[in-house]
């Protein structure tokens, strides 16, 4: 710094800023820098705003992580980003890199019998066939596939949302009556544009839309929160001038927001979970927001824990920091609305601006079908895409697909028709006596499990202290069921479905004997909680991303011949 700014930033006397008056302060300090800037040389000056700038950056940077994440937290972040950078280092030696690979393949060729089931009786056809099939060949070859192990629908955590044999009929009668509808066409295909508004109607009708509530359809819950990421990062960076964005989310929030992020460019800031209700920490999100937040996000219920998080506190502090709020409710689906007593969480609290619901969860809905809805047409418009000079003519797109499937639009406008208000009340009553019967089964053994927070919907996620609790899920597959192993803290939980109100009771017959017999074999359940309990591998290799290289790994193993 020159001396000439020093000696003008001394000779400024402080304490006189609340005598002076402000016009005079601002006279004199303007002077002052007049003065300098006049008489100081330029590379001076130059080096002085490069200063000041660099230095102003670094303590509001440090500032905003001690606001944000405290002392300890800072510190830890800090020694994160460290100990991060040094394993960089040293995995970017040769030898070292060697190393990793080989015991990354080791691990994947482990995976792979499990993934790619191979059977010399099926023909390959890993070209087309000179001359097409007959219809009665294909039927031939399909029928071959029944050789492969399946797994069994009712013994699924999720995934499967089965809603009767009857359904099924019917969707794929009216599925097939309009494969070839595009809805990227709505002239062409008007019956399908009628299909999709009454789609969105009904559901925001579900979710209490106000007047001037409105949506569109979407291929999944994640394309519902991507387009919610988007919107709100194109609504800040219209009205508030933004440049850099970020999202803050519980940790529990969907990896779809996480996959947001990523695609958007924007930075997603994690919530701590009070760990007696496993809610997001209201005031954590409250301490966490930034002049660069864009949105805030709660989830109804969340994917690892079926946890609702305290909607209406979520809103206060949003409408007090004038943020949009998104529910995810893609879970949540066709069930969250028929709790009773549940605290509400839809468009009837008040900072709630959009919400996400799976069509293709609780809804039943052919997979491939979910709904993003918006307090209003002006958040909504910001998800939008629109070119007006293409050489192709004008082109305006909804969503993230262009041509998109007007069969799924058909087939989900069929199901809700199908089911109606009565119909997913039942199933949501058969979804949650399932749940509850799992919770109150858990419960009769607390010195065999515990369960996370206190979950009212579809979800039970439990732990314990007396066995390793990942050991529970190899022994649950052994016995055919999938249950889903969560982690951060270690877990495994159960979505109940429709089609779990068969297999419940042996659920739980099946959970209380695998883990006595865990206990009686000396299962250890300290060791739960290192990365080689949950990926095989361990811990002491977490920094060289290994999960995520095994990970990559499955996803090629999708596509290998
Ligand atoms: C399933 C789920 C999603 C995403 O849904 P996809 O349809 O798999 O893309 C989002 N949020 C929650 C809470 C979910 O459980």
């Amino acid at each position: 710094m020159s001396a000439d700014m020093i000696n003008a930033v001394k000779e400024f006397d402080w304490n006189q800023i609340q005598t002076y008056e402000v016009s005079a302060f601002v006279r004199d300090f303007v002077a002052k820098l007049d003065s300098y800037i006049t008489t100081s040389s330029k590379l001076d000056l130059a080096k002085d705003v490069a200063f000041l700038a660099i230095t102003g950056h670094f303590i509001a940077f440090i500032e905003d992580y001690l606001i944000k994440f405290g002392i300890f937290g800072s510190l830890y972040k800090l020694f994160n980003t460290i100990y991060g950078y040094i394993f960089q280092c040293l995995y970017s030696l040769p030898i070292v890199r060697g190393t990793v690979k080989k015991r990354i393949d080791i691990e994947l060729a482990k995976i792979e019998p499990g993934i790619i089931e191979r059977n010399e009786k099926f023909v390959d056809n890993f070209v087309l066939p000179k001359k097409g099939f007959s219809r009665s060949e294909i039927e031939k070859t399909i029928k071959q596939f029944e050789d492969f192990k399946h797994a069994d629908i009712a013994k699924l955590s999720g995934t499967v949302y089965h809603g009767g044999s009857q359904l099924r009929e019917l969707q794929a009668h009216v599925y097939g009556m309009f494969t070839f509808a595009n809805q990227l066409h709505p002239d062409c295909f008007p019956e399908i544009r009628k299909m999709e508004s009454e789609v969105v109607s009904m559901v925001l009708d579900l979710y209490h839309g106000p007047k001037g509530s409105c949506g569109t359809t979407t291929s999944g819950g994640t394309e519902s929160l991507l387009l919610t990421c988007l919107a709100a990062r194109e609504y800040a960076r219209h009205n508030r001038g933004l440049t850099e964005f970020e999202i803050v989310a519980p940790v529990t929030v969907h990896a779809g927001i996480d996959k947001a992020a990523h695609y958007f460019g924007m930075k997603l800031i994690h919530a701590p979970l009070n760990h007696r209700t496993m809610k997001v920490d209201t005031n954590a999100v409250k301490r966490l927001i930034g002049p660069n937040t864009v949105l805030l996000v709660g989830s109804a219920p969340n994917f690892p824990h079926g946890i609702i998080d305290d909607i209406e506190k979520l809103s206060d502090i949003a409408i007090e920091n004038n943020l949009p709020l998104h529910v995810d409710a893609c879970l949540g689906s066709f069930v969250v609305p028929f709790i009773p007593d549940a605290p509400i969480f839809d468009f009837r609290v008040p900072g709630v601006t959009s919400i996400s619901c799976d069509t293709h969860k609780y809804g039943f809905a052919p997979k491939g079908s979910s709904v993003i809805m918006y307090r209003s047409p002006e958040l909504r418009r910001y998800q939008y895409f629109v070119s007006t000079d293409w050489t192709g003519g004008l082109y305006a797109s909804p969503t993230l697909a262009g041509s998109r499937p007007g069969a799924l639009s058909a087939g989900c406008w069929a199901t809700l028709l199908y089911m109606g208000r009565s119909g997913y009340e039942k199933s949501a009553k058969e979804i949650l006596g399932s749940a509850a019967k799992i919770r109150d089964a858990l419960k009769c053994h607390p010195d065999l499990f515990f369960i996370y927070g206190e979950p009212i919907a579809s979800v039970v996620a439990f732990g314990s202290t007396a066995f390793n609790i990942y050991d529970l899920d190899d022994a649950m597959k052994k016995k055919g069921w999938h249950l889903n192993a969560l982690q951060n803290p270690p877990a495994i939980h159960m979505a109940a479905t429709y089609l779990t109100k068969t297999s419940v009771d042996q659920l739980i017959v099946d959970l209380v004997e695998s883990a006595k017999e865990l206990v009686a074999n000396g299962s250890d359940a300290s060791a739960s909680s290192g990365t080689k309990a949950l990926y095989g591998v361990a811990g002491s290799v977490k920094t060289a991303n290994v999960a995520g290289k095994l990970a990559e790994g499955f996803i090629d193993f999708l596509y290998k011949p």
